[in-house]
């Protein structure tokens, strides 16, 4: 796909950290597959991708998680 920030450039396969916060709740996740854009370095991650960690990140909040760092595990 073609970055949409320069408009130029096709994003290439690669993995990026995901930072969600939530409230007081701060959610890391790293090495989440993603399309990266060689030139500005703005990455695309799968809609299906985000809803997961979303998900996931609202059981934590529910449990009173206040700062969560993992490993991205495909589901
Ligand atoms: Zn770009």
């Amino acid at each position: 796909m073609k970055c949409v920030i320069c408009k130029h450039v096709e994003t290439v396969p690669g993995i990026t950290t995901i930072t969600l916060e939530r409230g007081g709740f701060t959610s890391i996740v790293k090495d989440v597959p993603a399309q990266i854009c060689p030139n500005c370095g703005e990455d695309y991650v799968a809609e299906k991708i985000t809803a997961e960690l979303l998900k996931a990140a609202e059981q934590m909040v529910k449990s009173g998680t206040l700062v969560d760092i993992r490993q991205y595990k495909a589901a």
